[in-house]
Order: structure tokens, then sequence, then C-alpha cells
């Protein structure tokens, strides 16, 4: 067997931090006094898909309150276990984009590169919940066979990196890896989509803010953010590290019941974005997976709330609501 950290390795503070994140459903349920009623449930549900919540991200969360809009996004419920019509296992459809394991090119003049199927954190909500990472994702060796495809397509000119979050790379096979793309001729942007520095902000280091402000490539951070209080001193340290590093900073958010679903809660979550120099980018509908249908808002309800936000905010920091249709050519705006 492979030891992943060797014993008196210098481990990184972000994976030491990572390595004491909570996995149970009673640690997480006894930090935060919830009723131990939520036990029975939150184990099944978290057999199916695990818990995982770093203790940073946990401390931001209210005490004794199970209706908490972060605890609600990773806390694992009895209503994951039943699965509605309409709701499927790959509902985008990206199996069908793959084009070598860990490389989807889905649509024009972009290409997803997928790290990694590992996160900081577990969202119940996520579309990914079910996609077969352990095939897809490109591992550090792996890599050379998608930078020679994206380096023989001419028509790419932005790769995002994404997974699972791309930043539970570590710095060095990461700082490759940009220097690689930044060979391709063809490449001017590149995009990474991660939670980490919302979640685990000490991931954000020095030598990755060194890699994004000295890279050729036009770096674009796109951050995942649901609510307001998940902006907490650390992520807002972390986001202005990458601010200072140069790097254009977008947000998106799921629209989800009982987390962002009110205008109120939306404005906030836009106005605490813009105070870190990120700019609310998309979003995005609950797309229909498994196991998180109690997520959902219905098309009408999600476009009433848009445009009561749109009264209160300037368009700027109002974000494109869209949903994602298998096999179309782009994410989906939704209009009124
Ligand atoms: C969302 C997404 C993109 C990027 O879409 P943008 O509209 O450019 O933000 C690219 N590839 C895949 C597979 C996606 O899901
Ligand atoms: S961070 Fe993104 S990919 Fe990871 S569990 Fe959450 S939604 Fe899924």
């Amino acid at each position: 067997m492979l030891a992943r950290s060797e014993p008196g390795c210098q481990a990184m503070p972000w994976r030491r931090e990572l390595s004491t994140a909570l996995t149970r459903p009673e640690e997480l349920i006894g930090l935060l006094d919830l009723d131990p009623g939520l036990l029975p449930a939150a184990r099944a549900a978290a057999r199916k898909f695990g818990l995982l919540v770093p203790r940073g991200y946990a401390a931001l969360m209210a005490r004794s309150e199970p209706h908490d809009p972060l605890l609600r996004q990773v806390l694992p419920l009895a209503e994951e276990l039943h699965g509605p019509p309409g709701f499927t296992t790959d509902p985008v459809g990206e199996r069908a984009a793959v084009l070598l394991p860990g490389l989807l090119r889905k649509y024009q003049g972009r290409a997803l590169l997928l790290l990694t199927g590992a996160c900081a954190l577990h969202c119940r909500y996520c579309f990914r919940r079910h996609f077969p990472y352990a095939n897809d994702s490109a591992q550090p060796d792996r890599a050379a066979g998608a930078i020679a495809r994206l380096a023989a397509d001419a028509s790419i000119h932005e790769v995002i990196l994404s997974g699972g979050d791309p930043l539970m790379w570590d710095d060095e096979p990461l700082a490759v890896l940009i220097g690689r793309l930044a060979e391709i001729p063809h490449l001017q942007r590149l995009r990474l989509h991660t939670r980490l520095p919302i979640v685990l902000p000490s991931r954000v280091t020095a030598r990755l803010c060194h890699s994004l402000r000295t890279s050729r490539l036009r770096p674009i951070v796109v951050v995942h953010t649901n609510h307001a209080r998940e902006l907490g001193a650390a992520a807002r340290d972390a986001l202005a590290r990458l601010h200072g590093a140069g790097v254009m900073l977008l947000n998106q958010s799921v629209l989800l019941r009982g987390v962002n679903d009110s205008a109120g809660r939306l404005a906030a979550l836009s106005e605490a974005l813009f105070e870190c120099a990120v700019l609310p980018y998309y979003l995005h509908l609950l797309d229909r997976v498994l196991g998180a249908a109690h997520f959902e808002l219905d098309e009408t309800a999600a476009i009433r709330l848009l445009a009561r936000l749109r009264t209160r905010l300037p368009g700027y920091l109002v974000p494109r609501l869209v949903k994602e249709i298998a096999g179309e050519p782009y994410k989906i705006p939704i209009e009124r």
C-alpha cells in the first residue's frame, strides 16, 4: 500500500487542517448541540455520500440551529434517501462529454480538466455525488495525455481546472501543470473552479498565488459560495491574497431551498462578495441529482426571486440565473 503522507514529511498547514476535518455525523451533531434524533438518518445518508466538513467551516455555524444555512449544505438528511422521479445520477450528461480520462469538452473554446474527485467539504446537493471519479479524474501522471490533447486543439483558448476541487492538488504538481499549460500557445486563460478558498482558506498559499501571478495565462478563480456567512475572516483574507495576486475573482452559487432562497439572503451574499472583490457570476438552478430533491426551488419561484433581487442591487451584483441542460452548447439563462 502506498502511504499518502510519510511520517516525518512536512505536511502543509492546509493538509493538516484537512486531516482533522469532521467525517462522522455524531461529531458534527455533538459539536453543534443538535438533536441526537438526527443521527440515524445522518448515518444512513452518509453511507451513500460521506460527510466531510473542515472544522473552520463548522465554526461558522450557529449552535443548536438545525436550519443553519451552512449546516444544511453539509448535514446528511433522511430526505436524501428518497429519490423522486426525475432525479438521476448524471443530470448534466457529463459522462457523454469525456474526451479522455479527466478531460471534458462540452462548450466551445473551453475545456474542463478534472484534476481529482476529492473535495475539502461534501456539499449534499453536489451534482457529482455519483460521478465515477475513480476512472475520470486526471492523476498527475495521467495529465500528460490531456495536455497533448489540449495542445492539438487550437480552438481551445481557456482551460478550466475543476474536479472535485482542483486545489486538492498540492502546490508543486499544480505549478508544473500550470507551466505546461502556459507552453500551449493558443491557450489564453486559466480558470479554476474551487470551493477551497471559502471552506479551507489556508489552501490559498503564497506559492499558489505566485504560480497564478507569474503565469502567462490570465488567471480567473471562480469560487463557490452560497451564503454570506460562509465568508468568515479567514475566507476574506484568502480572497484578498488571490486578489492581490491579480486574479479575477468570480462566484457561483446554487439556488438552494433553506440556504439562500430569499432576495434578502442573495442580496447579502452579493454585497459580501463585492467587499471581497468577487463578482457574482452564476446562480445555478439545482441539477436534478438523486438525493438532492429537498433543495429544489422551481423555476417560477427562482425567476420571481431574481426579479426582486434586481430591484435591490446594481446590475453587476445580480448573478445570472442559469440551468444546465444536457447537450446544450452553453448554460441556459433563465429569462423572465
Ligand atoms: C460550466 C461549465 C463550463 C464553463 O462554462 P462557462 O459558461 O464558460 O462558465 C465548461 N465546461 C463544463 C463541463 C461546464 O459544466
Ligand atoms: S465543492 Fe463542488 S464538487 Fe465538491 S462537493 Fe461541493 S459542489 Fe461538489
